[in-house]
């Protein structure tokens, strides 16, 4: 039986990483709303140069853009067993629109994992990610033993698939990651407030964990509660 589960924690805390994980576990897909913006921007799509400006600020993209994206997303027939979304919702309004949209479906959400950590971590572990160009559920971090990418001839390179590396343009600019930090941490309207809307509406285990230990001491405190 498949899972529906939404993933949460701010830019830096490893999400991505454990995204990757628990989608192996449960053999779903792993739906990460900024990578198929990333996509978008990449092929030159009419919505990649709408969302693009958006991006490079570190500001959202507007609801009108993202929440059909997403839920277009959400129809597609691998998702029928489940799915593991990542960067959406990130706000309590995209939270709202899911959870009707997810009623309407007659669909459930089964979990909501909260990775939980301090937003000067956070900040300085972004610097230091770097992207593989052939797939977005390969993370790299340069300074993190169980993720560091490796060497080939000369240059740093996917340690999953020898892939090309690259950075993201927005993780390298301090404005668009406090920017990115400040929705993330905002407990009105922001994702922070999405989290607690799920909280607060019940019918979901949520599981919260200390996003400051090792990435597999994560990966385990996730694994015993899924
Ligand atoms: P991420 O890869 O999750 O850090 O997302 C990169 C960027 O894509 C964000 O900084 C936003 O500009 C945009 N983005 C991703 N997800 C959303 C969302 N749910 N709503 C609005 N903008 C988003």
């Amino acid at each position: 039986m498949g899972k529906n589960i939404l993933v949460f924690g701010p830019n830096g805390s490893g999400k991505g990483t454990q995204g990757a994980i628990v989608q192996k576990k449960f053999n779903i897909p792993h739906i990460e709303s900024g990578a198929i913006f990333r996509e978008h921007i990449g092929g030159g799509t009419e919505l990649g140069k709408k969302a693009k400006a958006f991006i490079d600020k570190g500001d959202l993209v507007p609801d009108d853009i993202t929440i059909p994206m997403m839920i277009a997303r959400l129809q597609k027939p691998d998702c029928k067993d489940g799915w593991i979304l990542d960067g959406f919702p990130r706000s309590k309004e995209q939270a709202i629109t899911l959870a009707k949209n997810l009623k309407d479906a007659g669909l459930a959400l089964d979990y909501v994992i909260e990775i939980v950590l301090d937003r000067e971590i956070a900040k300085e572990r972004i610097m230091g990610r770097r992207l593989c160009v052939n797939d977005n559920n390969h993370p790299n971090h340069i300074a993190f033993e169980a993720i560091k990418p490796v060497e080939k001839d000369g240059k740093i390179v996917c340690r999953v698939c020898g892939g090309d590396l690259k950075v993201r343009a927005d993780d390298q600019d301090e404005d668009a990651i406090n920017k990115r930090h400040g929705i993330y941490y905002d407990t009105k309207t922001g994702t922070m407030a999405a989290v607690n809307y799920f909280k607060e509406a019940g019918g979901v285990k949520v599981i919260s964990v200390d996003g400051s230990v090792s990435i597999g001491q994560v990966t385990e405190l996730i694994m015993k509660e899924l």
